[in-house]
């Protein structure tokens, strides 16, 4: 019984594709971790081998991202989502202000609870093409004296991506890197904190990357609530509560794979590469039609038009029937998304770009 060969095709936006490997460490391990003898899902968050996984988690994020040691690394919950709150409560002083840049359907939702706890200035917006392109640096209106800048690296549904970090001319970027964290180097220094739920890129649902720059602790009010103040979970090296122990020890196996894979810049070469290919179909043919311009586009989730949306919808039912799965695009944009995150393999792509010509040549 090979259970690979039964694995469909896997598109969807979140969560999403894991690593083959990475499952069968974990499927292998289930019953017993080695030298434990107990699954890491029944283990003590408090145990010595809990404290290793940890570690190695931490280790591994901080080695893929080059993560200086003035950065701390956090595991947290609540998802992206309770970020958005969580930055403004810590970082967004009351009688300061925040520059957000708004190219997405996710930064539109940072910034509704950015607003409840400060003054919000949208520093640029492409909502008037209907979030298809990232602002040209002219068009960014950045505010000197802003807290933070705050990004959404890659609008997942959208499939828009930053092409490199914006110069903010040395104010902290506060970034939403949820849908393509560890999918390529970044500019680490230019960053003050970067978030990320983990089930897109790097692990299962449930656990929340934060990585924060040390001296923005010093900014942070009194008299939040313990949960939700970010010097309590570096203080206790994220185990103040109780973990999602089981994604933090996913997260340690997806570090080690990305490193056997070569680490980042292997890892953005071969996510180009897999982008470009979907990419070339869309601008070789008047039947498909790219949602995001070119130089915005995300190698991470691809979003295009059909003729009719009549014809989308025969496009996924009969994707879906080849074992192509989850390529129906969220409500907002329509159409067809593929989310070809790390895990998501090249024939993969290749299988679907082969769909994609065959489907043309019979309904074009
Ligand atoms: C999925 C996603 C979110 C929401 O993440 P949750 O972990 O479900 O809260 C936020 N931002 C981006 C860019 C996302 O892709």
């Amino acid at each position: 019984m090979t259970e690979k060969t039964e694995r469909v095709y896997n598109f969807s936006a979140g969560p999403a594709v894991l690593p083959v490997p990475v499952l069968e460490e974990a499927q292998r391990h289930l019953l017993a971790l080695p030298g434990v003898g107990m699954s890491v899902l029944e283990i003590s968050h408090r145990s010595k081998t809990f404290e290793e996984i940890i570690r190695r988690a931490e280790q591994g994020v901080r080695e893929l991202l080059g993560l200086p040691d003035h950065y701390h690394v956090l595991f947290l919950q609540g998802g992206a989502s309770l970020q958005f709150s969580m930055v403004p409560m810590n970082l967004l002083p009351k009688d300061g202000s925040a520059d957000y840049i708004l190219t997405g359907s996710w930064g539109k939702k940072a910034i509704k609870e950015a607003k409840r706890e400060g003054r919000v200035q949208i520093a640029a917006t492409t909502e008037d093409s209907n979030f298809d392109r990232i602002p040209e640096p002219h068009e960014i209106k950045l505010d000197p004296n802003a807290a933070y800048v705050h990004i959404t690296t890659n609008e997942t549904i959208q499939g828009v991506q930053w092409p490199k970090e914006p110069d903010t001319g040395g104010i902290p970027i506060v970034a939403d890197a949820s849908s393509d964290i560890m999918s390529r180097p970044i500019d680490i220094e230019k960053y003050g904190l970067i978030y990320a739920g983990a089930q897109k890129n790097i692990g299962p649902a449930g656990v929340t990357l934060v990585i924060i720059r040390d001296d923005l602790l010093s900014r942070i009010p009194d008299g939040l609530h313990t949960m939700l103040d970010y010097r309590t979970h570096v203080e206790n090296r994220s185990l103040y509560n109780t973990p999602n122990t089981f994604g933090i020890y996913i997260i340690s196996l997806v570090c080690q794979w990305l490193k056997e894979k070569g680490g980042l810049e292997a890892m953005a070469r071969e996510n180009e590469a897999k982008a470009k290919m979907i990419y070339d179909v869309i601008d070789s043919s008047g039947f498909y039609r790219g949602h995001a311009q070119p130089g915005s586009r995300s190698m991470m989730n691809v979003t295009f038009r059909l003729p009719t949306e009549e014809l989308e919808k025969r496009f996924v039912q009969e994707a879906t029937a080849q074992g192509l799965d989850g390529l129906k695009g969220h409500r907002s944009v329509g159409g067809i998304r593929a989310s070809i995150y790390n895990a998501f393999p090249r024939e993969g792509v290749e299988a679907l770009v082969q769909f994609m010509r065959e489907f043309e040549r019979k309904n074009g």
